[in-house]
């Protein structure tokens, strides 16, 4: 059986929600891909009764490994350390050492903001050099030190105290990995693959129903974690196994692609984000986007490289920026009105032109309350991709959800068509969207 691992994130912000916590998620995909089954994601605020007795609670169960985050500053509310310390029963002593290294870094910080008392800071990150008599220390990323702490009388859990700021905790992590505690504890541990398959144009239910089928086909799904999710409007089933269980993930993903072919479009871990960029390749792109305001341009851009393909984008909400900024014909707005077939594919051709672009796409549809009508709703999105002097399509969904669902998702079809059109599956049909995702013409 896997050994257990709890993740204790501290941060009275945190706790509120005014800052989202991304340090429990990470570190749970860390955990698992070292052999260790993460079983709870606790929050608890700045207070030392609440650390100490979720630590207490995660010891009880048993758990092997304990990752705290945040609590490591200079301040008085950051009092990760000394906790730990009183949990694994070690006192806390100065290590001069440390003081040093932290003094040094705190150098180059002054030197940047010379009002700062010199002494008066270096008193208080005294503080940070002060930790449990024992541990291994893991050398700052910003100021603040990591921790790796065992229990004086050798029973329970492995403790390993990593600062709050994600930019600081996760090449500590690395760092904690290589300490000789953290390998003790993860001896033993199975390795662990991960295999995800996405699919475009099915709801959740139809793969709840395949993976049925597929234990009645007598497939070892028993060898196989297997968890599936919907994220902007894709499923993604993502599996986890040992490596010897690895033609039972074998079996399932052929079984997977025999029931779906058509909607998977993914099953080595690329994106469509991923699979678009490539299909580009020495191609040019623009865009212009009315409901979507940009989201489109933004997550084509969001990846190096993406300067060699992406030319510019046009928002363009009024008729008249349709016109001027797009080259959309006025009449045609006129005679069809703005969120129509007609308008997305003067958009795509538009930027084509503007932007001697090899391929342009045009998304115009309404993503707002307030916005829509009987005969267009909200959640209306027509599409045009279309290559010069090439092949091109064009698409009308009904998209599921509030303003930001039916704006992310759009921009997740518009990822699809482009895939479409550029593997040349222009006469193709265009799946169904995810769940209510209802075609309307097109
Ligand atoms: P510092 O020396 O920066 O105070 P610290 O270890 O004491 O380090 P915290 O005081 O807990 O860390 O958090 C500092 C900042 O790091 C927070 O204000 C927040 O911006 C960020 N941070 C902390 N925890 C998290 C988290 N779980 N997810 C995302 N950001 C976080
Ligand atoms: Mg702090």
């Amino acid at each position: 059986m896997k050994s257990r691992a709890g993740i204790l994130v501290t941060g009275t912000e945190v706790l509120s929600g005014l800052i989202i916590d991304r340090n429990g998620p990470w570190l749970s995909e860390r955990l698992r891909e070292a052999g260790l089954d993460p079983a709870v994601i606790q929050i608890v605020g700045d207070r030392p009764g609440d650390l100490l007795g979720a630590l207490r609670y995660m010891a009880s169960e048993g758990y092997a490994v304990i990752v705290t985050s945040g609590g490591l500053g200079p301040t008085a509310d950051d009092l990760t350390a000394e906790i730990v310390g009183r949990f694994a029963g070690r006192e806390m002593v100065l290590d001069r050492e440390l003081e040093e290294k932290i003094a040094a870094i705190l150098q180059s910080i002054t030197a940047r903001w010379p009002g700062l008392d010199p002494a008066a800071i270096r008193v208080s990150n005294r503080k940070q050099a002060v930790i449990p008599r024992g541990a291994t220390v893991l050398d700052p990323v910003g100021t603040a030190p990591g921790l790796v702490v065992q229990p004086l009388d050798g029973q329970g859990p492995t403790v390993v105290v990593l600062p709050g700021p994600p930019g600081e905790l996760r090449p500590m992590w690395q760092m904690a990995m290589e300490t000789d505690e953290l390998a003790a504890a993860l001896a033993g541990a199975p390795t662990y693959r991960r295999g995800i398959v996405r699919l475009f144009g099915l709801p959740e239910s139809e793969i709840a129903n395949t993976l049925r089928a597929a234990e009645a086909a007598g497939l070892e799904l028993d060898q196989l974690e297997v968890t599936t999710c919907l994220r902007r409007g894709e499923l993604e089933i993502s599996t986890l196994y040992e490596p010897a269980a690895q033609p039972a993930y074998q079996a399932l993903i052929d079984f997977i692609r025999e029931r779906h072919g058509r909607q998977q479009f993914s099953e080595d871990g690329a994106t469509i984000d991923d699979q678009v960029a490539a299909l580009l390749a020495d191609r040019t792109i623009a865009v212009a986007e009315s409901s979507t305001g940009g989201l489109l341009a933004a997550r084509l851009t969001d990846r190096p490289g993406s300067s060699a393909y992406f030319l510019g984008g046009v928002v363009a909400y009024s008729n008249e920026a349709k016109s001027s900024l797009a080259g959309v014909d006025a009449g045609l707005i006129a005679r069809f009105g703005a969120v129509s077939e007609e308008v997305a594919r003067a958009l795509a051709h538009g930027v084509i032109e503007r932007f001697a672009a090899d391929v342009g796409v045009g998304i115009t549809g309404i993503a707002g309350p307030g916005g829509g009508s009987d005969e267009k709703p909200v959640g209306l999105v027509c599409f045009t991709v279309a290559v010069r002097d090439g092949a091109e399509i064009t698409r009308t969904v009904r998209l599921p959800g509030g303003r930001s669902d039916v704006r992310e998702r759009a921009t997740t079809v518009a990822f699809h068509l482009l895939r479409r059109v550029l593997t040349d599956e222009a006469d193709a049909e265009l799946p169904q969207a995810p769940t209510a995702a209802d075609r309307v013409s097109g």
